[in-house]
């Protein structure tokens, strides 16, 4: 039988080369049945392109030799840099804590550094908070946004660290952004996986997981929310898509959750490469969110203003379970988005000097739009956290509940609205009724 490399001598176009290590990123027709069976065999799938309607997997030889054996049309796909791996001008741990550090210095006033717990090996994750007093716990929506669940998504970081750059270089000159800073609380977690990013550099460039026992677990499919419920991960170490032993069983993975649980964001935005797509909750097919006020509208909004695709993660890819997203959502209310930056001409790897400086400005108009919708129409305010525990939205005259919120623990509450009028209902040991409240900017309540 003929193997790949017969093929290749065959006279498959080839846009690139095979890279060092006996793998290479291939490239097939994105459809039901190839997504299924990529999935099914536990390839590490690397990306899709709904421009080109294709989807990429990196393989080895003898898995590629597997494929073929099935008769599946293939088209070699070699991103330029995968070769070489990534670009130096990308950054290390150690690049992104003197950033902070750097950052900091100049703008003590509204940024804070802070470790929200540490790696397996050790390192201090770190999270930049950026706020006017911004050493208090403000009534403030908050908003998290976070890089590299996955280690040689080395775009990513580039994007928190532009939106940290960003915001610090531009307040008290910027209305916009003075406002938000003032406004809101911002936390920004630059760099995540920080033990598998430092393998990445040294051993592997397409290392994806942590460094768990040297073969790594898989964080965005370690958390407790549907974990291992529906084929969306893996329980073999070598996969890409390891789970790990137990929910929450990496470290990392309890930084974030307990981070969460602090702060209560109301959105969360989690940094991927690469597809040029906007996921959603729920990870496993079929479930969907109630999409009336937030999670599908909202993020169909902010997939318009950067030009990706939105859907869910088995509507755009596959079932996956135990990712970020859906605990944020499920546990903590959180309106939570993944944003997978870069198409499959770019890879894992782009070019720092080409595409760098593309993807984080193509970017900025999708936080952005958070900040907006944070200050924008929505229902704010603290109660009594002992004599009130949730907050019932009814469309106004309408029977049908629109959104059951359940307030904070300190008693705060953030609820983000479309414009209109509303029934409101607060509900505890006391009940309070706000008949027909017009919302078409932050609307306060404070008993
Ligand atoms: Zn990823």
């Amino acid at each position: 039988m003929l193997n790949w490399k017969g093929i290749l001598l065959a006279g498959v176009i080839l846009t690139g080369q095979v890279f060092a290590g006996d793998s290479m990123i291939v490239r097939f027709d994105l459809t039901d049945s190839m997504k299924k069976y990529l999935k099914v065999n536990d390839f590490d799938v690397t990306g899709v392109n709904y421009q080109t309607m294709e989807i990429e997997a990196h393989l080895t030889s003898s898995e590629l030799d597997q494929i073929i054996s099935q008769n599946t049309t293939i088209k070699f796909s070699f991103p330029e840099s995968l070769v070489a791996g990534p670009d130096i001008e990308y950054k290390n741990p150690d690049e992104i804590e003197s950033f902070l550090n750097e950052v900091h210095s100049r703008y003590p006033l509204i940024t804070e550094i802070k470790s929200i717990g540490r790696t397996l090996e050790g390192r201090n994750i770190l999270a930049m908070k950026i706020s006017d007093n911004v050493r208090e716990d403000e009534v403030e929506p908050a908003l998290l946004v976070n890089a590299m669940h996955h280690a040689r998504e080395v775009m990513t970081p580039e994007i928190t660290t532009d939106m940290i750059e960003y915001l610090t270089s531009h307040y008290g000159k910027n209305s916009e952004v003075t406002n938000w800073v003032n406004g809101t609380e911002i936390w920004v977690i630059p760099m995540f996986n920080l033990d598998g990013n430092n393998k990445m550099w040294t051993e592997d460039s397409m290392w994806r997981k942590n460094t768990r026992n040297g073969h790594g677990v898989d964080l965005n499919r370690n958390y407790p929310s549907g974990w291992n419920t529906c084929n969306g991960s893996s329980s073999e170490t070598y996969s890409q898509s390891y789970r790990g032993e137990a929910p929450a069983s990496e470290p990392e993975t309890q930084a974030m959750m307990r981070l969460v649980a602090a702060i209560k964001p109301v959105f969360n935005i989690s940094y991927h490469s690469y597809s040029e797509i906007v996921i959603y909750p729920f990870g496993c097919r079929p479930l969907k969110t109630p999409t009336e006020e937030a999670v599908e509208s909202i993020g169909a909004e902010l997939a318009k203003k950067i030009d990706y695709k939105p859907g869910t993660a088995w509507e755009l890819l596959y079932n996956a379970d135990g990712g970020d997203i859906d605990w944020m959502y499920t546990e903590h209310q959180v309106i939570p988005y993944v944003i997978e930056v870069n198409s499959t001409f770019q890879g894992f790897h782009p070019s720092f000097k080409k595409w760098r400086d593309k993807t984080v400005l193509r970017n900025r108009p999708g936080w952005m739009h958070l900040l907006n919708k944070l200050q924008g129409p929505s229902l704010q305010g603290r109660v009594d956290k002992n004599e009130f525990s949730q907050i019932k939205i009814f469309k106004a005259g309408n029977s049908s509940v629109t959104q059951t919120y359940k307030i904070n623990p300190d008693g705060s509450y953030y609820i983000i609205l479309k414009p209109g009028n509303y029934d409101v209902i607060f509900e505890g040991i006391r009940t309070k009724v706000f008949s027909n409240i017009s919302v078409n900017s932050i609307k306060t309540f404070n008993f």
